[in-house]
């Protein structure tokens, strides 16, 4: 806290920015306020310090979480409250170089269960020898393995797709990429063309109260049972049609073949770029970029736009550019400048959708520099390393967890797209002055600490480091595209720190379980058996833990999820029961951000003006199962 507190020097008029902006963020749910630090000794030992902030004593496990490399046999231990432990790491294989500590601390109830709801989260940057260790924070871990690129550039001039131009110079800081092991598999995504998916107008949702077929329209039960093709077909002849769902103890061979097939539900078919066509006698340079996970798997980069540039008298002009499509391919075809030998592919973790960036709002980029020979550069198959020790960790969690939410839209028939791409900013920290939280859950004043939040006004993101995970950054474009939809507003009381266990108001409840379900519409197809999200871990079949009722985030996630959900569930057939979804799974997605209200009861009389009595009831059981109404 301390050490907090000494480095918030902030300017004045930061501060104020701080005090303005308290209001107009949505964030990220707080874990339990367990505190996990680092602690390096002048001898080169590390520990790991773990406070218990609680008023009450926790049983913990200690245990790696997905962001680090760092190998960490889980650590079980007890704590009064307040209390605080420092356990020397040393017996853990550090390995050399530069290595990433990432631990969660899991609370377990009175029979050794977890507890749901996020982990206390840790991420640490390690430098090492394999016997002296010292922390690093992450800017100089990782960013600064960057090369600066030197000279003046022309700014850009890049049709992104549908008339959007993006206009950034050359990225002035660039990790070089690698070439790909040999032998190293990269598996195709079956993902659409991005300047396809840019066509769309914005603002589009699917039309859920224009059209006979929408009102009321019959659901043939029996449909859930074909393959994807027909399913489709019948979803967009539907619209909000709702259909009734099956109980999980219904579960035949047919359904089993159903959640094979639904795991493809959401994919089309195109996987090559729209290459422009060659005008002859200009060299063409191509390749292949692939991203390296932290499991050491490879995938492609796609929608990563690759830029050429040649500089020529000291400055970067720009030769052209490509969408890396769904096999890492891009291709561009440029006219060489006189008395050029050189030209530079760049690589950006940005696209018409989202653009990845450090505090000084650089893109992330990699980049290499290529001599011109014959009319066909062929650079071969490169990679970006963005795995736990390498250029920048968890970036693939945060670029794939965001562009799924673009396809997931796309494929559903709406628009995710902003007026310009959402910028999310990694790492966050205090300076920033963005997101930065000055109370505890419980609205409590403590220490101002940096968290993960979207900006209402501009749909801008920062996220801290220990919240590299997909179920993070889609929670946040969430809310990114909620405030797009609703004209640069959140439903009153938004806003503020906030937990999946709690009762707030109705209007932080609705926005917060808007984008809690939406992360899980994008992870999880409709026929997953109760789901838990990495980070989140969290049930919204049906929740434990949380106060019930429609000022509880958790219970409006539960009340979306059920009407987008396949099974049936509830304790009474008659008054609390979940017997159906929507077919079209755009519709309980599209009901929220077509129509502005306070508080989800609300959104049962929307939805209700469009069914008939037989439905309503339906509708009626469903919110009231999930405690909406009583
Ligand atoms: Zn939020």
């Amino acid at each position: 806290m301390d050490r907090n507190l000494s480095r918030l020097r902030l300017p004045i008029f930061a501060l104020l920015i701080m005090i303005t902006i308290t209001a107009a963020h949505a964030v990220e749910p707080l874990p339990e306020n367990i505190q996990l630090t680092t602690r390096f000794t002048e001898g080169g030992s590390v520990f790991l310090v773990v406070q218990n902030l609680t008023l009450a004593p926790v049983s913990l496990r200690l245990q790696k979480s997905e962001l680090g490399s760092i190998p960490f046999a889980a650590i079980a231990l007890s704590l009064g409250a307040g209390e605080e432990r420092a356990i020397d790491l040393s017996r853990f294989d550090f390995g050399g170089n530069k290595q990433s500590l990432g631990v969660e601390a899991v609370i377990l109830d009175r029979l050794g269960n977890p507890q749901p709801g996020p982990n206390a989260q840790l991420f640490q940057a390690i430098l090492s020898d394999g016997s002296y260790h010292y922390g690093a924070n992450f800017d100089d871990a990782f960013l600064s393995s960057r090369q600066e690129v030197r000279g003046d550039s022309q700014n850009g001039q890049i049709d992104l797709g549908g008339g959007y131009i993006d206009q950034s110079p050359i990225v002035k800081f660039a990790f070089p990429s690698h070439d790909t092991p040999a032998g190293s598999t990269i598996q195709p995504f079956n993902y659409p063309d991005p300047l396809e998916m840019a066509n769309m107008p914005l603002g589009q949702l699917p039309d859920l109260n224009g059209g006979k077929a929408g009102r009321g329209g019959k659901c043939d039960a029996s449909k859930n049972h074909h393959d994807d093709g027909e399913e489709k077909d019948h979803e967009r002849r539907s619209d909000d049609a709702p259909c009734a769902s099956k109980t999980k103890n219904d579960h035949d061979e047919q359904d089993s073949d159903r959640h094979q097939a639904g795991a493809h539900a959401n994919v089309l078919t195109t996987q090559v770029a729209n290459f422009a066509a060659l005008p002859p006698g200009d060299p063409l340079i191509k390749g292949k970029l692939s991203l390296k996970y932290n499991d050491a798997t490879f995938h492609p980069a796609w929608g990563w736009v690759a830029v050429a540039w040649q500089q020529f008298f000291g400055i970067w002009i720009q030769s052209g550019w490509s969408y890396i499509d769904g096999a890492g391919n891009w291709q561009i075809n440029f006219f060489q400048l006189p008395g050029v030998n050189n030209v530079y592919i760049e690589y950006r973790a940005a696209n018409r959708f989202v653009q990845l960036q450090d505090a000084g709002g650089n893109i992330y980029a990699w980049g290499d520099s290529w001599p011109i020979s014959g009319a066909v550069i062929d650079v071969g198959s490169r990679f970006a390393d963005l795995s736990a020790n390498g250029d920048l960790p968890n970036v693939d969690k945060l670029y794939a967890g965001a562009t799924n939410v673009w396809v997931k839209f796309y494929n559903n028939g709406m628009n995710a797209l902003r007026d310009k791409p959402i910028q999310v900013t990694f790492p966050n920290a205090l300076s920033s002055g963005h997101c930065i939280q000055s109370t505890d859950t419980n609205g409590n004043p403590v220490t101002p600490y940096a968290w993960s939040c979207s900006e209402t006004a501009n749909g801008k993101i920062w996220v801290i480091p220990q919240h590299g995970f997909s179920f993070v950054v889609q929670h946040e474009i969430g809310h990114s595209i909620n405030s797009y939809y609703w004209g640069g507003s959140m439903p009153a009381g938004a806003g503020g720190a906030h937990s999946f266990s709690q009762c707030y108001n109705n209007g932080l409840a609705v926005s917060e379980g808007f984008a809690n379900f939406l992360a899980y519409w994008v992870q999880f197809d409709r026929t997953a058996i109760d789901p838990k999200a990495t980070y989140a871990n969290r049930s919204f079949e049906s929740p434990t833990n949380a106060c019930a009722g429609p000022m509880n985030e958790t219970w409006v996630a539960a009340t979306f999820w059920d009407m987008y959900d396949y099974w049936n569930d509830g304790s009474n057939v008659n008054t609390r029961f979940d017997s159906l979804y929507f077919i079209n799974q755009a519709s309980p997605v599209a009901v929220y951000l077509g129509n502005k209200k306070n508080g989800m009861p609300d959104y049962l009389g929307v939805i209700n003006a469009s069914q008939n009595s037989y439905w309503q009831g339906e509708f009626t059981k469903l919110f009231r199962l999930n405690t909406m109404i009583p």
